[in-house]
């Protein structure tokens, strides 16, 4: 239980956050992939300051913990996380427009930012309507798709830092293909502004709407994941290079890669995080073999794996 007794904890979160901790919360529930085994605690903040709240006490504490937004891009393991989760959502999701500047809470769901600010002829994050995570998410993945990423539109973000909350610019966020500072070193985004150009709605929701047909056709939207389970090398994708070597429908209990998509792995239903991991194993290895490229996760592995895996 990181450095402070798990009473102690849920003593102290509990009073910083009324309403929001739950001990041995089982993380399936909370991620897409729905797979993981519990948090010792999980703490769900109901606003902006009980999440600041409970940051700032486990910096001060030394407390390690982990920072979720929607699940989407990470891997749990079975025997779950020991110490504290912090997920954002619904508490952390206002949105504050300013013409074209836009400053989104880190709880915010990009999906529906997107079309939100689509809607209202704010053109640069149609690509997100099919991005299942939050604005926080979003920037310390510096997610994107059709071209586009966060970096192209962010322009800063508040950022709760151990040395206390600070404003990184564009700049300082350091963002590069699927990656940003907040990969680096520790800081939980609090909100972002994000620059958007003012345009006609009706152009917006087309590309929007076009890029989500694309995404359906091309991609398994139905069955649970974490979306792209390796990133793509330099120059090439990893899905060409997983389905030329043969990987499309491979199979690890219940994890199995897309027949649709190669870089998908999918939970058909039971399958655990050492399935996965297993397949992630057998995959990597057989493009290795066959082309030479040695695939790296894109997925974010959280908690306590086997030390074999
Ligand atoms: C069906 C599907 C399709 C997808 N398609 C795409 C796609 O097209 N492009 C793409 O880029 N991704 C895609 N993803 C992956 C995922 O949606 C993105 O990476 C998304 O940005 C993750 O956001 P999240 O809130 O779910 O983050 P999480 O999965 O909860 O966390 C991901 C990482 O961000 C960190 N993090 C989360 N919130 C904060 C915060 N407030 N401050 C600091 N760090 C934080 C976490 O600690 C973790 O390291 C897809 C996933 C699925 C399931």
């Amino acid at each position: 239980m990181g450095s402070v007794a798990q009473d102690t904890v849920l003593a102290a979160l509990g009073q910083l956050c009324p309403g929001g901790v739950h001990p041995n919360e089982p993380l399936a529930r909370h991620v897409t992939f729905r797979i993981g085994g519990p948090a010792d605690v999980l703490v769900l903040p109901r606003s902006l300051d009980h999440l600041v709240a409970a940051v700032a006490w486990a910096y001060r504490e030394g407390q390690p913990f982990v920072i979720l937004g929607r699940g989407s891009n990470v891997l749990i393991a079975d025997r779950g996380v020991r110490g504290v989760v912090i997920k954002t959502g619904r508490g952390q999701d206002e949105v504050r427009y300013h013409g074209g500047r836009v400053i989104a809470g880190c709880g915010a769901s990009l999906p529906h930012l997107s079309r939100a600010t689509a809607t209202r002829g704010l053109a640069g994050l149609e690509f997100a309507a099919g991005i299942p995570g939050s604005v926080g998410g979003g920037v310390a993945m510096n997610a994107g798709a059709h071209g586009c990423s966060m970096a192209g539109v962010v322009r800063r973000a508040r950022v709760l830092t151990p040395a206390g909350e600070r404003t990184w610019s564009l700049d300082e966020l350091r963002f590069h293909y699927r990656q940003s500072r907040l990969q680096q070193e520790p800081g939980v985004v609090l909100d972002a502004e994000l620059e958007l150009r003012e345009t006609d709605p009706r152009a917006c929701l087309a590309r929007l709407e076009a890029w989500l047909r694309t995404r359906s056709d091309t991609q398994p939207l139905g069955p649970p994941s974490s979306g792209c389970i390796f990133r793509n090398p330099a120059g090439d994708h990893a899905g060409r290079l997983i389905d030329t070597s043969g990987g499309k429908g491979m199979r690890v209990g219940g994890a199995t890669v897309s027949d649709r998509h190669a870089n998908y792995i999918l939970n058909t239903g039971d399958a655990t995080a050492a399935d996965v991991l297993t397949l992630i194993a057998q995959v990597r290895a057989q493009v290795r073999d066959r082309s030479g490229i040695d695939l790296e996760p894109e997925v974010k592995l959280i908690g306590e794996f086997e030390p074999s895996g």
